[in-house]
């Protein structure tokens, strides 16, 4: 008799995926009345397969980039707004002036100029200097670190000049979805524009000739009813309990590899699970989002917002689905996913594929707009193209389209999917769902985590030499590593009890996910710029960059992120010994 597993992989099928990549390849998904046409587009895909969808019509705040362009020197360049830049319809005009430095590397102020810039300058003073007043003329995509710094450096425009021929679509902020109060002051004040490289070559030029310039943007922002389709799959034996797994459905233009594949793969999921829930233990919940591109994630946001206590209580992990099914994306050497699942993740990579992939930290990207309520995840990218293969095209690196540099551009069309890598990746989502709904005992190894932040932490020690005793939280995390291991072995020997196991997995997502990738509290959004590890004891990395003047503010600063971090661990230690004293 065939495996639950074999029967599910085996029913997976193109039929229903592909013909909805075709639809969308006709359907461009960015202005609010096409996002919510393609909502419906998937519902009614949905009802046709004989699986209920319930659609949420929340208002999001959105920023939509209708038109841009450069006027320079007698000549109109082509130019695309990043989402959230400020419209100004009629023009703005000023200096240019040119940055070349890698600025969008740029972390801490504190750093030394000339670390930036050679012997250009020798003072942030004059780094200021130069910009105030000015448009600042850079090499990047429309980067919202990059954004909030010209605007700190009082520049008054922003064109940032992509490293191809093709223009891509992108966005400027740094706020996490829909702002709320506090998120406000951070919305971009000033017009950004991105521009292809033979555009940004004459620009430069001309900035270093002290030309000037007119940046035109024109920006539809407000809030709008965006459809949220998802799809509840109850589980036999533990309903309440479920497995999250999403993507976006709005796109730049007709995004086919980002991300028609990825609406495509739920949809799949959605059928042959809906069809087969007799054989899962755990509900499975399926969603697909709106206001990716032109809210910042804002319809996950959304529904992390609203759903927020639900998803405390009982979602057991997300798993996010963006650009799978990519031409050439035979490779996962890139694979996100977060510590304590790669053990679970690799086992089903290889059993799909026979490789052994490697990962990467999830970024601040790819709605994962869970993080601060603390969930255990993995994907947004899965494949990818070889490195190799990269090379020999000559491709510079983007964030998703299986590396194709047809993301977020007109060309992202239906040449980008690929049926085989399309069905490869769509067994990698549902091998991994039904093994995470299905497994007696969570798949989540947290000593895979400990183990990264010792490591972590004894980089940041290093870093910050005889200025800073990071021992306390070496400890803690030493002494919650010991307990976790008397867990798992209480598991596997059959003392502890597969609820208490249970509950302490979920719990411990709950306190060790946001220590991992957030800095702000629970049930808020973090900026969205990618954190480093344990954030809030990174200051250690920087008390270097300190002189007298401010190294006791950053001091206070580590002080506080120590606490904090150790109050922590020591809370998920304790709940670890409850389960095995
Ligand atoms: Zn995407």
């Amino acid at each position: 008799m065939k495996s639950v597993e074999q029967t599910l992989l085996d029913a997976v099928s193109l039929d229903a995926p592909w013909s909805l990549i075709e639809t969308f390849a006709e359907l461009p998904r960015w202005r609010p009345e096409d996002v919510n046409a393609a909502s419906d587009v998937i519902a009614e895909r949905l009802e046709a397969l004989g699986v209920p969808a319930e659609v949420h019509r929340p208002e999001i705040f959105l920023s939509i980039p209708i038109s841009a362009s450069v006027e320079a020197a007698g000549e109109t360049h082509r130019a695309k707004p990043p989402s959230m830049s400020v419209s100004v319809p009629d023009g703005l005009s000023g200096d240019l002036v040119y940055l070349g430095a890698d600025l969008k590397n740029l972390r801490s102020y504190s750093k030394d100029v000339r670390e930036l810039f050679g012997d250009s300058f020798t003072s942030w003073d004059e780094v200021r200097a130069r910009i105030a007043g000015r448009i600042l003329v850079t090499e990047g995509f429309g980067n919202p670190a990059l954004t909030q710094l010209a605007e700190e450096w009082g520049a008054i425009g922003l064109i940032s000049v992509n490293p191809g021929i093709d223009i891509h679509w992108g966005t400027c902020t740094t706020i996490w979805g829909t702002p709320d109060l506090d998120d406000l002051p951070r919305k971009p004040k000033i017009p950004v524009v991105a521009v292809n490289n033979p555009s940004g070559q004459a620009l430069i030029a001309l900035a270093k000739e002290g030309g000037r310039a007119t940046i035109r943007t024109e920006m539809q922002e407000g809030w709008y009813p965006q459809g949220i389709p998802t799809v509840h799959i109850p589980g036999a034996v533990e309903p309440d309990k479920f497995v999250f797994v999403h993507g976006h459905y709005d796109s730049w233009d007709v995004g086919i590899g980002d991300n028609a594949t990825g609406d495509a793969t739920l949809l799949e999921l959605a059928r042959v699970l809906w069809h087969n829930r007799q054989s899962l233990r755990r509900s499975v919940r399926i969603a697909w989002w709106p206001g990716h591109s032109t809210g910042r994630y804002a319809g996950s946001t959304w529904y992390a917002d609203a759903f927020a206590l639900d998803l405390d209580e009982n979602c057991v992990a997300q798993i996010n689905c963006d650009s799978p099914g990519c031409r050439w994306a035979t490779s996962y050497h890139q694979t996100t996913c977060m510590p304590e699942m790669k053990p679970f993740v690799t086992q089903v990579i290889e059993a799909v594929t026979g490789t052994t992939p490697r990962f990467k930290r999830p970024n601040q990207a790819g709605d994962y707009s869970f993080n601060n309520i603390g969930l255990s995840s993995y994907y947004m990218l899965s494949s990818t193209m070889p490195n190799e293969l990269r090379a020999e095209k000559g491709y510079y690196d983007v964030s998703g389209c299986g590396g194709n540099i047809a993301w977020h551009t007109e060309n992202d069309t239906l040449e980008i999917a690929d049926r085989d890598v399309m069905m490869t990746d769509m067994k990698i989502y549902l091998l991994s769902v039904l093994r995470h709904a299905n497994a007696a005992v969570l798949p989540a190894d947290w000593t895979q985590a400990t183990r990264e932040f010792r490591a972590t932490i004894a980089g940041y020690q290093e870093a910050a030499g005889e200025r800073f005793d990071l021992g306390p939280a070496d400890r803690a995390t030493a002494a919650l590593e010991q307990a976790l291991d008397r867990l798992y072995a209480g598991v596997d020997g059959g003392t502890v009890s597969e609820d208490a196991a249970n509950t302490v997995q979920m719990a411990l997502a709950r306190i060790l996910v946001p220590l991992n990738f957030t800095a702000g509290p629970r049930f808020t959004h973090d900026p969205a710029y990618t954190a480093p590890p344990l954030p809030v004891l990174h200051a250690a990395t920087e008390l270097s960059d300190h002189g007298p003047d401010t190294i006791g503010f950053a001091k206070t600063q580590l002080m506080r992120g120590v606490n904090r971090y150790v109050a922590a661990i020591n809370d998920a230690r304790r709940l670890v010994e409850w389960a095995a004293p």
